[in-house]
């Protein structure tokens, strides 16, 4: 009888602990990415005004904002490792990349290393389970190499001009080019007409390859948006 309850109790915690473990990690874990894309040009044009970086006016393009772990349920983890803070030097060869690919429009102008470090501080360190800091921002720069945002649109007539072309549009060019559909949100120039702002798009847990969005973020665009040329 000892015995029996003895191993009892083994199989027991055999099949509790494994589950206690995985939901205390779970809570701190994520569900998918969103890679998200910023027009340099709605960036710009607004009432508060944007700095060039140091090395220049960036192409007219979408450049990267960040790389964003997400939960299902539209919430999301941030800032979640102080002990890992952003580190040029893991990052060296992929410098010249960033440059170009992930440019800084805030003011002061800077390098953009104040704004990776921020989105590696913010939203990387909450990647780690799965990749780390040199992993992040290879990650993320593959993503916009794979995803041709503008040559997506250009290709359907949508051109940065500063003309207004339907949301329904933007979105079926994107999803037509690229097989998923994206979230677009707009913010508004100078004169407060909505345009395209930043793009969406999912990406799943290992970073490997897009993903239809699980849920996507809040907002609105107008019907007809502006693409403002930068
Ligand atoms: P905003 O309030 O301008 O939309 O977002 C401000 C910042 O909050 C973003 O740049 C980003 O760092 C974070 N953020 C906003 N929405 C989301 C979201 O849906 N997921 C994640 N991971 N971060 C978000
Ligand atoms: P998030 O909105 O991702 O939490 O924060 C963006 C932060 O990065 C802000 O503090 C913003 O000032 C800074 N930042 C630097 N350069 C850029 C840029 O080109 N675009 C955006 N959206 N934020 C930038």
């Amino acid at each position: 009888m000892k015995i029996l309850l003895a191993s009892l109790c083994v199989i027991s915690l055999l099949v509790i602990l494994p589950s206690v473990f995985s939901a205390s990690s779970s809570s701190e874990d994520f569900d998918f990415f969103y890679f998200v894309q910023q027009w340099p040009g709605s960036y710009c044009d607004t009432q508060k005004k944007c700095c060039y970086p140091t090395t220049g006016k960036p192409a007219a393009d979408f450049g990267i904002h960040g790389l964003w772990p997400n939960y299902k349920d539209g919430t999301y983890p941030s800032n979640c490792d102080e002990t890992k803070p952003f580190d040029r030097s893991t990052i060296s060869d992929l410098l010249t990349s960033m440059k170009k690919s992930w440019p800084t429009l805030a003011c002061p102008s800077g390098s953009g290393e104040a704004f990776w470090e921020h989105e590696w501080e913010k939203h990387g360190t909450c990647s780690e389970s799965v990749i780390d800091q040199h992993e992040y921002f290879q990650t993320a720069l593959k993503l916009k190499q794979k995803t041709n945002l503008l040559g997506a649109l250009t290709k359907a007539g949508i051109n940065p001009d500063g003309k207004s072309y339907s949301l329904e549009s933007i979105r079926d060019s994107i999803k037509e080019s690229i097989g998923f559909t994206p979230w677009v949100e707009c913010n508004r120039d100078g004169s407060g007409n909505s345009q395209l702002y930043q793009v969406y798009l999912c990406v799943d847990r290992s970073g490997s390859g897009l993903i239809q969005c699980p849920v996507f973020p809040h907002g609105k665009c107008g019907a007809e948006i502006e693409f403002p040329s930068f």
